[in-house]
């Protein structure tokens, strides 16, 4: 039975772990979708708000809307203060060595092709490979075939094992002296399978090569420890953490971000501009930060971070890995239910398909009886076709999901199945 793995098991903070009391900060948990009231099973594709991360963009645009790093007026201070103050949560968050290593971006997808444009254009050559892996998000593919395609760089991709699981034995077997980069997702969006990536960043590291680490779906779920990975490169995105969208982060070790030349130009980035003598760049991480960024949805993120503390994201992982358990045991239940990614460490994902019933009708029908689950699929065409389907239903968990909500579900699934067959 594929179930959460946790590190430590955190019994005293199961018992404390109030999901009636957090679904309070949720708003929108109770509103009605079709005469039904909601149940949200697709926090995979974005998590809800709490109230405390809503409210930072009446305060902020009636009390201290300002540009940052460049006023010297009151507003524009407490807006610089607010802003950098989130840039110190989130080293915490990651266990960034410094807080200069963080750098804000619209989201992981942003995170992604900052590195590509970036360090992948200065240190990637014909003859050169980068290895990603089948389990991988558009994201995590569009941007080095975009690159590829200009440079002429090889594209190597890890092969799953049935269970969705990452084959280990081919990933040593694919790296060599030629690999100069490793960029793997540390939980599979469509799968939910949780990739070693510490054990595949000492590997890459064996071979000389780095390894850029897609955090989008492991973020809200599990303790990010960058130096422990001992990542190069961590991305994740703001509005799969109960954040806003609009925002997320890249986190790179210094030595790299310093030698990396910026990619996009304008200002907040520079340090002088000058027509004669040309232009000089700012230090990390403004260099990487042109022009005036989501400033309230870089606040809110540091509240949405504060917000995942307060709870303990330990916790939230526990209580997701139950809600998955029991999610998987009853669907396991419905006949002619082949559920794709079993492999042993999993995180609160479930996705499946159904003899006889397309997917698009199950989710399209579900919606209808209140249920939001995701269809499709998922933005990772290559791992579906790998598996030889081109959709599936996807029910993913957060800490505000209870017990009963996944009952609901799976009866609400079984009526759906029984008006399609
Ligand atoms: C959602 C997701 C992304 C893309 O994130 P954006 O917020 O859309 O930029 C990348 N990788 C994974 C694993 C994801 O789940």
């Amino acid at each position: 039975m594929p179930h959460t793995v946790i590190e430590s098991t955190p019994m005293r903070a199961q018992a404390a772990f109030d999901v009636a009391k957090l679904r309070k900060d949720f708003p929108i948990l109770s509103r009605e979708v079709h005469g039904k009231s909601l149940i949200y099973l697709d926090n995979a594709a974005t998590s809800q708000t709490p109230q405390q991360v809503i409210d930072v963009f009446s305060e902020y645009y009636s009390r201290y809307n300002a540009n940052i790093h460049r006023g010297l007026h009151t507003l524009a201070d407490e807006a610089t203060a607010a802003f950098e103050g989130t840039r110190h949560k989130v080293r915490a968050f990651l266990n960034a060595e410094d807080a200069r290593q963080v750098i804000f971006t619209r989201g992981t997808t942003e995170a992604i092709n900052l590195v590509a444009q970036s360090w992948g254009r200065k240190n990637l050559a014909p003859g050169d490979e980068v290895l990603i892996s089948m389990l991988e998000h558009h994201s995590n593919i569009v941007p080095w075939q975009l690159l590829a395609a200009e440079i002429g760089f090889t594209i190597k991709v890890i092969p799953v094992e049935e269970s969705g699981a990452l084959d280990m034995a081919a990933y040593s077997t694919l790296l060599s002296e030629r690999t100069k980069l490793v960029a793997v997702n540390h939980v599979s969006n469509a799968f939910g399978t949780i990739n070693p990536v510490q054990e595949m960043a000492a590997l890459a590291h064996q071979h000389g090569a780095l390894i850029l680490v897609d955090g989008a779906q492991a973020a809200p779920h599990q303790v990010i420890d960058v130096q422990a990975i001992d990542a190069d490169f961590y991305a994740f995105s703001g509005h799969k953490v109960y954040g806003p969208t609009g925002v997320g982060v890249l986190y790179g070790k210094q030595a790299l971000l310093e030698a990396m030349p910026p990619w996009q130009g304008g200002g907040e980035m520079i340090k002088t501009v000058s027509f004669d003598v040309g232009t000089s760049f700012a230090a990390i991480p403004h260099k990487f930060e042109a022009g005036t960024p989501a400033i309230a949805e870089v606040i809110a993120l540091g509240r949405a971070l504060e917000w995942v503390e307060s709870v303990g994201i330990n916790a939230i992982g526990a209580w997701e890995g139950q809600l998955l358990d029991h999610a998987t045991q009853a669907v396991g239940r419905i006949d002619g239910l082949r559920i794709l990614g079993t492999a042993p460490q999993k995180a609160g994902v479930l996705s499946f398909v159904v003899e006889g019933a397309h997917s698009q009708d199950i989710g399209l029908l579900i919606d209808q009886l209140g249920v939001a689950i995701r269809t499709g699929h998922h933005c990772a065409q290559p791992l579906l076709a790998h598996f030889g389907v081109d959709a599936t239903c996807r029910a993913s968990f957060a800490a505000y999901n209870t017990l009963e909500e996944v009952d609901r579900f799976i009866e609400a699934l079984q009526r759906v199945i029984g008006m399609v067959r």
